[in-house]
C-alpha cells in the first residue's frame, strides 16, 4: 500500500512552492488509494517562527486537504520531529557501534571552499545551498587522538562508494555513488541538532514511506537519503521531484515575492478551486480552472509535470485574467 507525506517546516506561511508539493504528493497517493503523512520538520530551532504551523494546517484544511496521520492521530507517531530526537539518537549510537561514525571539528573556513553554512545541515538544502564534497579530513586514519577538539565536533557519516539505489519515479531506478557526490556527510551537528539528511531518512523509513513527492530543489539529497535508509536495513521510497516555483528573477520564491503565500490569495477572496486550479495547471496538469481536491486527484499525471522550473507570474496571471 502507497504511503505519502508532506514535510512542512513551520518557518513561515504555506507559500504556493509548498502547496504545489502537498497537493501533488496528496494526489499521488490517493490515485492509488494510498495514504497521506503530515509530518512536521521543526529541528531547525532558530528559523521557526511562532504560530506558522497553526497557520499552515490551517491553510491546508481550507483547500481540502486531510491527512490520514498527523501530530493529533496515527499510529506512527509522533509526527513532530522535535518529539523524535531520542529515534534520532538510537541511530547515531548504533551507526557508531558498526564504527560508521567520527568527530569532525574541522571549522568552515578549513573545510574547502562552498561547504554549506552550518544552518544548512539542519534545514533541508535547497538549491545552491550545497558545497563541494567533504574531503574527508577528520576521517579517522589510526592514530588520531579522540581528546582535544578544539569545538563541539560533528558527526559524519562514513560514505562508501556502493551506490546508493533508489527508484526515480519519472527516470526510473538510479545508482548515484555518495562518496563521490558529497562526501562523509553531517549527521549531527556539534551543538547535538540533528542533520535534515539523518531526520528525514530515518522517518520516512520508520513511518513506512514508500514514496516522497518534494521539491526538485532536494533532488540531490534523495541520494544521501537512500543510502542511509539501506544502511538502516530500510527499502528507501521513490522519489518524485516537482518543479520548484521561482519569481520574476527567476530565484526560488522568497519571502520578498510578495503575492506567494496561500493565506494572500484566501484573504483576497480566492476560492480554494480556483487557487488550486490555476496552480497546478502552471504545473501542466490537465484540469478545470476550478479544481477541487478530487478533480485533481482523478487527473493528476506526473509525466506532464514540467520538467523546468514554474514562475509564479504565471499564476498570479492566471488568477488575476478571470
Ligand atoms: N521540511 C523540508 C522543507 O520544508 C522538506 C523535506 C522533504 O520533503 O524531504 O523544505
Amino acid at each position: 500500500m502507497v504511503r505519502g507525506r508532506f514535510a512542512p517546516s513551520p518557518t513561515g506561511s504555506l507559500h504556493l512552492g509548498g502547496l504545489a508539493t502537498a497537493l501533488f504528493a496528496y494526489a499521488s497517493a490517493r490515485r492509488s488509494q494510498g495514504s497521506i503523512v503530515l509530518r512536521v520538520e521543526d529541528l531547525d530551532g532558530p528559523r521557526l517562527v511562532r504560530g506558522a504551523l497553526a497557520e499552515q494546517l490551517d491553510d491546508l484544511a481550507w483547500l481540502g486537504l486531510r491527512f490520514d496521520e498527523g501530530p493529533e492521530s496515527g499510529q506512527y507517531g509522533p509526527y513532530v520531529q522535535s518529539q523524535r530526537v531520542e529515534l534520532y539518537q538510537a541511530v547515531v549510537t548504533d551507526l557508531a557501534a558498526r564504527s560508521l561514525v567520527y568527530p569532525c571539528d574541522c571549522s568552515r573556513k578549513e573545510l574547502r571552499a562552498g561547504q554549506p553554512e552550518l544552518a544548512a545541515v539542519v534545514a533541508a538544502p535547497h538549491l545552491g545551498e550545497e558545497g563541494a564534497p567533504y574531503a574527508g579530513t577528520c576521517r579517522p586514519r589510526g592514530a588520531r587522538s579522540k581528546q582535544g577538539f578544539r569545538r563541539p565536533p560533528a558527526l559524519r557519516l562514513i560514505t562508501s562508494h556502493e551506490p546508493a539505489r533508489y527508484v526515480d519515479a519519472l527516470r526510473g531506478e538510479l545508482a548515484e555513488d555518495v562518496a563521490e557526490l558529497v562526501g562523509d556527510f553531517i549527521l549531527c551537528r556539534g551543538d547535538g541538532v540533528f542533520a535534515y539528511q539523518l531526520a528525514v531518512s530515518v522517518d520516512d523509513a520508520a513511518m513506512a514511506i514508500s514514496e516522497v513527492v518534494r521539491g526538485s530543489d532536494l533532488r540531490s539529497s534523495a541520494a544521501r537519503q537512500a543510502y542511509l535508509i539501506r544502511l538502516l536495513g530500510g527499502v528507501p521510497p521513490s522519489y518524485l521531484h516537482v518543479p520548484v516555483l521561482v519569481g520574476t528573477d527567476g530565484a526560488k520564491l522568497s519571502k520578498r515575492d510578495g503575492g506567494s503565500s496561500v493565506r494572500s490569495y484566501r484573504d483576497a477572496g480566492v476560492a480554494p478551486q480556483r487557487l488550486i486550479g490555476a496552480l497546478v495547471r502552471a504545473y501542466g496538469q490537465p484540469v478545470p480552472k476550478d479544481c477541487s481536491i478530487e478533480v485533481l486527484v482523478a487527473a493528476f499525471d506526473p509525466r506532464k509535470l514540467p520538467e523546468e522550473v514554474v514562475p509564479l507570474s504565471k499564476i498570479r496571471e492566471a488568477l488575476v485574467s478571470e
